[in-house]
């Protein structure tokens, strides 16, 4: 296996010579080091109770409110999320931190009939180290909607982040250690060599990220024989119903589709009109057009560049392939706009008559891009939403409430919207998606104390 970059880096998306922050990648048994540092303080942490796991998660969720601007900067900077949404991460972080604070105080195990007399008791218990391996995209929430839990059943935490976000984990080290023994949450940069061994070292393994990868770290963590969940890709449709109100589900989808440069998991990439359906893509197009990137420390837009070089490249061929398959734009394009620097820009596109079994249908592209898709009934709607190897997410859109139900329960994804965009996720119930698009248990809400824990059984029988 060629060997990886010694150094990782971090830089803007909006002004790629804006160096953020650069480590060098940690080694197999620098990992190795900071597990065993890790193993040692969540004896600690776990024997001092939930009083305390409690008091340092809500001391963290306030010194996040207290340097929130500062962490809003930092969002905008290293990922390019626009200002509002940026805002809306940092907020979501503290209250994250705040739920799971109570959390640690949520009844931790059950009591059966004891069959010899005494007490038959399951108590949960934390799995040890728990290694979690992050995407660029929410800096600050996802690597929190994983460590929160962790740590409030009792873990150590171990985080790779992606390198197109190593300041925001850091951000988070920082506003920890304030509150945690020393080591029991501590960041390890570098890309994939880097990420294994964080899994072969670690006692409970989460990932987000890409199908692909999170099929591999599956599978490595399995060959370690720990528990593993991975959250992974989408190619999520929003079925718009004909008798929808073509104006507000327009600018609803657009907003899903889109806002963020389309670089949500849960963002729709699929358009499934049922019927004629001409206002209502008349009125996306509309939308998406109006929809331009801007740089996004400028406030009141939503869209701003992709990640990075590779980013762009992809989106923009991926925009060329649906054109030489047929598709023809009607928002966007490879070439539609002025771009705000020489960041890595691409103008939100929607294509229509892309066929539905090309790439461009079947496969997350990951960035401002859309496809519409046309059918006759509901029925096959439903059927053409289902026909992906994901199933993360689906919206469906209109007023006949027959309808509406009938999608919400044939459709195949973990989570299913009606009358609401694709995007948008409440922490406190449990997330995850079907087939590709997820392994393992739900996280989030109780589902995420549930994984980083483990139940023993203890039977307590009388003496003589
Ligand atoms: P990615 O799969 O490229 O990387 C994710 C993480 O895995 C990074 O930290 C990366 O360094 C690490 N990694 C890469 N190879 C590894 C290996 N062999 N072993 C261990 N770790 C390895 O994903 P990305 O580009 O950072 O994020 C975008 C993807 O994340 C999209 O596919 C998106 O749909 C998905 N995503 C899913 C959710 C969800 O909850 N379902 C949420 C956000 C993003």
């Amino acid at each position: 296996m060629a060997s990886e970059p010694t150094h990782a880096t971090s830089t803007s998306p909006h002004d790629p010579t804006d160096v953020i922050v650069e480590h060098a990648s940690a080694s197999a048994a620098d990992v190795a080091a900071a597990a065993a540092t890790a193993r040692e303080a969540q004896r600690v942490w776990w024997s001092q109770g939930a009083a305390k796991r409690a008091v340092a998660l809500d001391g963290a969720a306030a010194a996040l409110e207290r340097i929130a601007d500062r962490a809003v900067e930092l969002v905008i900077r290293e990922v390019g999320k626009p200002r509002l949404e940026a805002a809306g991460e940092v907020a979501r972080t503290s209250a994250i931190l705040r739920y799971y604070a109570q959390a640690s105080f949520s009844a931790d195990g059950a009591t059966y009939p004891p069959s010899l007399g005494g007490m038959l008791v399951a108590r949960r218990r934390p799995h040890g180290v728990a290694g979690l391996i992050t995407p660029w995209n929410f800096p600050l929430a996802i690597p929190i909607w994983k460590a929160a839990p962790a740590l409030a059943a009792g873990n150590a935490v171990l985080i790779k982040p992606s390198p197109d976000a190593m300041a925001g984990a850091d951000l988070l080290a920082e506003l920890l250690a304030e509150f945690l023994p020393a080591g029991l949450f501590t960041a390890v940069h570098g890309g994939a060599e880097t990420g294994a061994a964080v899994v072969a070292e670690s006692d409970v393994v989460s990932f987000t990220g890409s199908s692909a990868v999170g099929r591999a770290v599956v599978v490595d963590a399995a060959a370690h024989g720990v528990p593993v969940q991975a959250e992974m890709g989408g190619q999520n449709a929003a079925i718009v119903l004909p008798d929808a109100d073509a104006a507000r589900v327009a600018a609803m989808v657009a907003g899903a589709a889109m806002g963020y440069a389309g670089q949500k998991c849960t963002a729709t990439r699929r358009i499934i009109v049922v019927g004629d359906g001409t206002d209502v893509v008349d009125a996306l197009a509309e939308a998406v057009q109006a929809m331009a990137p801007r740089d996004p420390s400028e406030p009141g837009h939503a869209v701003g560049p992709v990640i990075n070089a590779a980013s762009r490249d992809r989106v923009l061929a991926a925009i060329w392939a649906g054109v030489a398959a047929g598709g023809r734009v009607l928002a966007g394009g490879p070439d539609a706009a002025v771009m705000p620097s020489d960041g890595w820009y691409v103008h939100p596109t929607l294509l229509d008559g892309v066929p539905t079994g090309h790439p461009l249908s079947c496969e997350e592209t990951f960035g401002p891009l859309a496809v519409i898709q046309r059918v006759a009934t509901v029925a096959e709607a439903v059927e053409l939403a289902n026909s992906v190897r994901y199933g993360l997410v689906s919206s469906v859109h209109g007023r006949d409430l027959d309808s509406l139900l009938a999608c919400a329960d044939a459709l195949h994804t973990g989570l299913v919207k009606v009358n609401a965009p694709t995007t948008g996720v409440d922490f406190y119930a449990p997330f995850g998606g079907d087939k590709d698009s997820s392994y393992g248990q739900r996280e989030q809400g109780t589902a995420g104390i549930d994984f980083y824990s483990t139940t023993r059984t203890i039977a307590i029988v009388p003496h003589g």
